[in-house]
């Protein structure tokens, strides 16, 4: 039988290292991190699967590689703290909770917002909090965060989620139209946003309350 271990070791090799992805630390916690934990029953089987999974409510647990490249760029490190939006699964958060000192994570689901901290509390994080809500908004009350990640797809970057990251921070969000969207790096560099574009990418879209 092939272990869950196994199949992560493959999954590292050649749909991660293959491809370019190289922070030690980013391979080491996507080894480590029991990514079918996160996927729904029927699915299971497909975790390490190289595509995205339905995890319920339409949404959709990423592919392997788009994490690895999301947190590749965002070089996490172990005194930092991270705000995640669209915690989904929680399998981002996770990985996230492995590399940073703090995780805050918002979704605006309930029921995976629910779901997602049953699984990350079973599975012992304990720097890592869950809150339901619309994170266009970010998180005013635990603001500025060291890095961003953020998992739905926005026309533009919320000016919300600029305004709490630190000086030198980091962001990455999938910025485009429904169907067509690109991976964009954010650093604060002197008080202003310095941008550059990444990789082409499809994520569902991130739902501001506020239209
Ligand atoms: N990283 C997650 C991806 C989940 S898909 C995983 O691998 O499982 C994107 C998630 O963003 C969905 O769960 C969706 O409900 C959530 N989302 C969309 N708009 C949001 C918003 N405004 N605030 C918080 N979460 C949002």
């Amino acid at each position: 039988m092939t272990t869950p271990l196994t199949l992560r070791r493959q999954m590292v090799d050649s749909q991660l290292r293959a491809r370019g992805i190289a922070n030690p630390r980013v391979l080491d916690a996507m080894l480590r991190v029991p990514r079918h934990e996160f996927v729904p029953e029927p699915y299971r089987a497909e975790s390490y699967d190289d595509h995205p999974l339905p995890i319920g409510d339409n949404q959709t647990i990423s592919q392997p590689y788009v994490v690895a490249v999301m947190l590749e760029a965002l070089d996490v490190t172990l005194n930092d703290a991270v705000l995640e939006i669209g915690t989904g699964s929680g399998y981002v958060t996770a990985l996230l909770a492995e590399l940073a000192a703090q995780v805050f994570s918002v979704e605006r689901h309930l029921a995976l917002a629910g779901n997602a901290r049953q699984v990350l509390a079973a599975l012992g994080y304990t720097n890592v909090r869950v809150f339901s809500g619309d994170g266009t908004l970010g998180l005013s009350a635990v603001a500025p965060f060291n890095a961003i990640l953020v998992s739905a797809a926005a026309p533009r970057v919320p000016p919300a989620l600029l305004s709490q990251l630190r000086e030198g921070g980091r962001m990455v969000i999938p910025i485009g139209s429904s169907d067509s969207q690109q991976l964009h790096f954010v650093r604060m560099c002197n008080g202003q946003p310095v941008i550059s574009l990444r990789e082409p990418v499809r994520f569902v879209p991130l739902i501001s309350d506020r239209g």
